[in-house]
């Protein structure tokens, strides 16, 4: 049963950093009030400063805070919120989590605990996917034993890829090459997903050498509507993670894009999707031919590239849906204007492998102007602490194409004063000037293979 017709007037924020800020203000323009919940080490976030209340639900360590879910509905029936919203990341994709806070009378702000189970584990959404006839990577179904992996890669060769079901953030995955990796690569990814994921179940998928990701934004409501808001390409990655991130695709052709957001519709529809979600494709730039990876049941850090390209508010949907309100807008209201780009800053020393750089910020002077917009939790004197995800920052621009996107986010990533802690803003400029990136020649293991190779690693340039 969908939460339906249940007004909300105060959210409580169930997670930190620049997506917190970001929640924050979205309850305020739609006239509601939001209440932070902080770790100790967050009591000086913007967050907390933009809340109309923060407190304190644990210490630093996200185990003993973003992660207990008990202290986080305590602390929002304790001050009076009626909706719980979880950002990306913690406990946005826990669907006992979900059921936790409906068994507290609070809303969350997503689709239901069903859907989230459903598609949060890979491999059930997988045979969903296939069930629909929305392509999938050729692979296997739960992969057990070392000996299944060893017997897929005789039959359909190698290489492939071991990945864990229960996985995310690009990790719980390993590239098998040939048949003496099989074993090492099986050991290590089922213990691996185990340890950071409770749940050692991995599966196959064929290794696309030359890949872009590819991903459809889509938004579902509780009266059965889903509309899609087009897609983003993520292919500039390291280490399976995304770095820079722009809209609309500049590799898809129209009728595969057409086709995709079809595909991405078909399966949120399914499962009676309700809220933001986003379906996560790979396309084979030697085939052309695009399948399903996976979907993300929540906000997605890139979400803004959407909004900038479609002048939607994402998140103020989600809470307007959690609330029981019709998508005000239907399929053909939604256009796609112009291109988009966004860089995550982290605060990370990317010459020294990407090593965390904390600390305080000594200056901190973001760059303005029509078309750019900065999403963080940063500002002069923050202290970045230790214990969190290194991003501190997200730099959006928008241009009415994407050569004039690249040129105004170089601008921007120049205008851009830090200083006290590294960060990846050299990186970026890096990636923007290169001309594979200006060409569209990257692939999802570029940055890995030819941007940042040993070999490339002349003097400086930017
Ligand atoms: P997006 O596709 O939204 O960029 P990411 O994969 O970058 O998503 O993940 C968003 C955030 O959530 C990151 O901080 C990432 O580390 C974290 N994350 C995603 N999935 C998981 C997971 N299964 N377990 C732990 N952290 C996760
Ligand atoms: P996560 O939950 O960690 O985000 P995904 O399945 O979405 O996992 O994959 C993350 C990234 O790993 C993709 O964007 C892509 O770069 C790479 N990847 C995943 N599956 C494949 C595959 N079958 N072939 C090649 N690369 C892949
Ligand atoms: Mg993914």
């Amino acid at each position: 049963m969908p939460d339906v017709g249940r007004p909300i007037r105060r959210v409580f924020v169930a997670n930190r950093g620049e997506i917190a800020v970001r929640i924050v203000e979205a309850c305020h323009r739609l006239g509601i009030e939001a209440v932070v919940g902080v770790s100790d080490a967050d009591r000086d976030t913007l967050a907390a400063l933009r809340a109309d209340r923060a407190v304190c639900i644990g210490p630093a360590r996200a185990t003993d805070s973003y992660l207990r879910k008990e202290a986080i509905v305590a602390a929002a029936l304790g001050t009076g919120c009626d909706a719980v919203h979880p950002g990306y990341g913690f406990l946005s994709e826990r669907a006992a989590f979900r059921r936790y806070c409906a068994e507290h009378g609070l809303v969350f702000v997503g689709p239901s605990a069903q859907a989230i189970s459903e598609l949060g584990d890979k491999l059930r959404a997988r045979r969903i996917a296939e069930s629909l006839g929305v392509p999938t990577v050729p692979g296997s179904d739960h992969v057990e034993w070392a000996a299944d992996a060893r017997r897929f890669g005789e039959r359909e060769g190698y290489p492939f890829l071991l990945k864990a079901s229960a996985g995310g953030g690009g990790r719980g995955m390993r590239i098998v090459r040939d048949a003496a990796e099989v074993d090492a690569a099986h050991a290590g990814a089922s213990a691996e997903a185990a340890a950071a994921f409770g749940d050692p179940t991995l599966y196959i998928e064929r290794y696309i050498e030359r890949a872009r990701h590819v991903e459809v934004q889509v938004l579902g409501d509780s009266f059965g509507n889903v509309v899609h808001l087009g897609e983003r390409d993520c292919s500039t990655q390291r280490r399976h993670q995304k770095l820079l991130e722009e809209g609309p695709s500049p590799i898809l052709a129209e009728s595969v894009r057409r086709q995709m957001a079809a595909e991405a519709v078909k399966l949120a529809r399914h499962v009676g999707y309700e809220g933001a979600g986003t379906v996560e494709f790979i396309v084979d730039l030697d085939t052309k031919s695009f399948y399903f990876l996976e979907m993300n049941t929540r906000i997605q850090v890139e979400h803004p590239v959407t909004e900038m390209i479609t002048g939607r508010d994402l998140v103020a949907e989600m809470i307007r849906i959690a609330a029981g309100e019709p998508l005000s807008f239907s399929q053909d209201d939604v256009s796609i204007r112009g291109h988009s780009i966004e860089c995550r800053i982290n605060a990370e020393d990317f010459r020294a492998g990407f090593r965390p750089s904390p600390g305080q910020l000594r200056a901190w002077s973001p760059p303005s102007g029509p078309g750019i917009r900065l999403d963080s939790h940063c500002y002069a004197g923050y202290r970045i602490p230790p214990f969190y995800d290194s991003m501190i920052g997200k730099l959006l621009v928008h241009a009415d194409d994407r050569a004039q996107a690249i040129e105004k986010m170089r601008d921007a990533l120049e205008a851009f004063v830090i200083e006290g802690i590294e960060t990846t803003i050299p990186f970026h400029r890096k990636v923007l000037s290169h001309p594979d990136f200006r060409e569209n020649r990257v692939t999802t293991r570029w940055v890995e293979n030819v941007l940042m190779h040993p070999a490339n690693q002349g003097p400086e340039s930017p």
